[in-house]
């Protein structure tokens, strides 16, 4: 990194501290040069592409929307903030790998479902059903009983759903 105060190349990081959830890394240096210190910030660029909603709308990607909708989902459940921040990562690097402008929501909320259920299976339920909007109960049922490893359980943890008539799942399928 170049000096600001005498623009030499030649400096040594002196303290490396990281931040907001780990996405920001703040480094002190000290100008090998000039001896002066300044800090450097380096952060994950959220991703700059343009989500494609169900209804063709198109809109930038919100990474705090989408923290938003995954605190909801693991609210008193045992995942920690990093796990939250680590899951995003996964699917912000997914979406750059695969697309270059545009992505469908689907994409997003799919790769979301398939991360959060190998963390916690009622989180994974709670985040599907707002994202569903259960407008079709029985795929959204046949859906998540193929991704949940036991339903019946999960389904006793989720009695403050809206609507929990609505979830009722065919007969477990086991293909483990
Ligand atoms: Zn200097």
């Amino acid at each position: 990194m170049r000096c600001p105060f005498c623009h030499q190349d030649n400096d040594k990081v002196v303290d490396t501290r990281t931040s907001d959830d780990g996405f920001v890394v703040r480094r002190r240096r000290t100008c090998c040069a000039c001896g002066k210190r300044f800090t450097t910030y380096e952060r994950v660029e959220a991703t700059q592409v343009r989500v494609i909603k169900r209804n063709g709308q198109r809109v930038p990607y919100d990474r705090q929307k989408l923290r938003q909708g995954l605190e909801r989902a693991c609210w008193k459940r045992q995942i920690s903030d990093t796990q939250i921040s680590t899951l995003i990562a996964q699917v912000e690097s997914d979406i750059d790998s695969m697309f270059e402008t545009e992505v469908e929501s689907q994409f997003i909320g799919e790769r979301v479902m398939q991360y959060l259920g190998e963390l916690d299976q009622v989180a994974l339920v709670r985040f599907a059903s707002v994202y569903r909007h259960f407008q079709d109960a029985s795929d959204f049922a046949k859906d998540l009983t193929e991704m949940l490893e036991d339903p019946d359980d999960v389904l006793r943890h989720l009695k403050h759903l809206q609507n929990p008539t609505k979830l009722r799942f065919p007969k477990a399928n086991k293909k483990r």
